[in-house]
């Protein structure tokens, strides 16, 4: 961040909730929210963003998924809006996709709980009716897709008059989807008088322009991007794991088999995951205990005796938690959740490979918390690998590979005679091999090696070279993914990576628009497949394909847009049914 502050103390303040968050004004009510929900210190952003909206300024903030922004202006305009007269809405909070409104809807839910704050999620695909009585009933805060909200502003069902606070949120993706009149002929809707918020992943031109437009003497807050110092990055060999929210346990779990470390460190960002994930270990045959600021000293003592003599080999904590232990370097740490900042991480990582030893660090990654990884890794000057989850195959194959080495270091053993004599024994009726083979087996078994495995759908996973929010393909020029595959592709007609096509489209051909990107499976090759197969279209005849986070465009001769767009709004790609629109510029 621009002005960092010092860390907070570990220890509760008087009454007992983060001293952290009490510090930057926040009420009794959300204090307590917090506590429950088990935070233990406000994130960066969180920090640097809450002290001026609480105040009434307006905020440009540059923070990506992950840094803790939606609690960074949910928890200030929740606050402001308890003091607020409740009827027609007094928040909207501008999204650009249905999966986000669902998720910040849930949030500010979650957040305003102890406030009893009404909350409205409002995007494409939902029937109107229910919407229309329930804003006829009275909501405070509205969470909206550019286009639903206009769609009910026109039909007079949302009314933005008493409008206080207004958010755009991921603003450079709504620009990205073509939002922006929209955003214009919303935002004329609402009070000249209003809060404006405005929180994108990036600053480009367009973004500054609309911040100029909209807001007033804004608090700027951007995340730091001077690298940390050198030498406090430790030399440590760094992967993630792309996997979506339902396979987060399973992924741990499986990454922890996979490493089978003698001492780990698990790092999780609340009380609530830390004592969710140690159970969900324990009950997985692994030795975890937790450890975060809500254990007595007593109780704290005890984990540390039983990590440190090997008695738990992991040992799964806060960050608030693990900063006040003297922990002794570990052969792995494992980032449950990408922490919200490059300083934690750092931090996080620094528990191993110290003193010249081997260390390991792995991530758990959310995909759409890649773009926070990979300024991490700027951040840090280090490399991560970004990998999708190990498959059962892989595991089966480590487990067995682990059967071998227990066995072959038994074989140096010399107290055998008694098992030799009764293999002889066995070897007289029976052939050696069968009978080496069923004694594998069975410290197979013994070891837990036919333990059942849930399926983890891989997620496909972006490369560095293509570290931009897209990847973009260019045809002709090459099939899908020859380029990830080292395979050289022949120059398209414009540079076959950052955003060309941006700026505006080849003659004759019209892009559209198709709700689903990297984060729900999509690959270059779904999309051609698609529209070849169901809109029978030849597949030389489309133009660039560009595949984003949460949504993909794909350039097709214009003529057979319209045809594109209701044959693919009627089928499923990749099992999904998607929205399929034209791409406005
Ligand atoms: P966001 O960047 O808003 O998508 O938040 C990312 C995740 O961090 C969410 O799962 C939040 O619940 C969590 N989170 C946000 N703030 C904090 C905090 N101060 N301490 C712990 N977890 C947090």
């Amino acid at each position: 961040m621009k002005h960092e502050s010092p860390q907070p103390s570990v220890a509760p303040s008087a009454h007992g909730f983060s001293p952290g968050f009490a510090a930057l004004g926040l009420e009794a009510r959300l204090l307590a929210t917090l506590d429950q929900l088990g935070y233990e210190e406000p994130t960066p952003i969180q920090r640097e963003a809450i002290p001026p909206l609480l105040a009434g300024n307006d905020v440009l903030g540059q923070a990506a998924t992950g840094t803790g922004k939606t609690a960074a202006f949910s928890l200030p305009l929740l606050q402001r809006l308890a003091q607020a007269v409740k009827g027609n809405p007094a928040v909207l909070v501008l999204v650009p996709t249905r999966e986000l409104a669902i998720q910040v809807g849930e949030a500010m839910q979650r957040y305003g709980k102890e406030l009893r704050t009404r909350v409205m999620t409002l995007y494409g695909g939902q029937a109107m009716g229910p919407q229309f009585q329930a804003l006829k009933r009275g909501v405070d805060v509205v969470v909206a897709t550019p286009g639903r909200a206009l769609d009910h502003i026109r039909r007079q069902s949302l009314k933005l008059g008493q409008v206080q606070i207004v958010v755009l949120d991921e603003a450079d993706e709504m620009l990205d989807m073509g939002f922006a009149e929209d955003l214009d002929a919303i935002l004329e809707q609402t009070p000249a008088t209003k809060q404006t918020a405005l929180f994108s992943a990036t600053m480009p031109p367009r973004i500054k322009s609309i911040a100029h437009r909209h807001l007033k003497h804004p608090t700027e807050i951007s995340i730091a991007k001077e690298p940390v110092k050198a030498g406090t990055a430790p030399r440590v060999q760094q992967t993630a794991y792309v996997v979506t929210r339902p396979y987060r346990n399973a992924a741990l779990a499986r990454v922890l088999d996979m490493a089978g470390p003698k001492s780990a460190l698990v790092f999780c960002r609340t009380r609530v995951e830390v004592d969710e994930v140690t159970a969900m270990l324990n009950s997985r045959g692994h030795r975890a205990e937790a450890i975060h600021g809500g254990m007595s000293q007593p109780q704290r003592d005890r984990v540390m005796q039983a990590f440190r003599t090997g008695q738990t080999e992991l040992l799964v904590a806060t960050d608030v938690a693990a900063r006040g232990l003297d922990i002794p370097s570990v052969s792995h740490v494992i980032n449950f959740d990408l922490p919200s900042s490059a300083e934690v991480y750092v931090h996080r990582i620094g528990r191993t490979g110290r003193a010249g030893r081997e260390g390991t660090a792995i991530t758990i990654l959310d995909p759409r918390e890649e773009r926070l990884l990979r300024s991490i890794e700027q951040v840090t000057k280090a490399k991560v690998t970004v990998a999708p989850v190990p498959s059962v195959a892989d595991l089966l194959a480590k487990r067995l590979d682990r059967t071998r080495a227990a066995v072959q270091e038994a074989m140096q053993a010399e107290d055998m005679d008694g098992f030799r004599g009764v293999v002889e024994a066995m070897a007289a009726s029976s052939d050696p091999i069968t009978i080496a083979a069923a004694a594998m087996k069975l410290i197979f078994r013994a070891q837990g090696g036919e333990r059942e495995e849930q399926d983890i759908p891989a997620v496909p996973v972006r490369r560095p070279e293509f570290n931009q929010t897209m990847r973009t393909m260019q045809r002709p020029g090459g099939r899908p993914g020859d380029r990830d595959r080292g395979i050289p592709v022949r120059p398209g007609s414009r540079p076959p990576q950052g955003r060309p096509g941006r700026g505006g489209k080849t003659a004759g051909m019209a892009r559209i628009y198709i709700a689903a990107g990297w984060s729900s499976g999509i690959q270059p090759g779904d999309l051609v497949g698609a529209i070849a197969n169901e809109a029978k279209i030849n597949s030389k005849a489309l133009g660039g394909i560009e595949i984003l986070d949460r949504f993909s465009l794909v350039e097709v001769p214009e003529a057979a847009a319209a045809k594109i767009i209701d044959v693919l709004g009627r089928t499923r790609i990749k099992g999904q049914k998607v929205v399929v629109r034209l791409f406005r510029e």
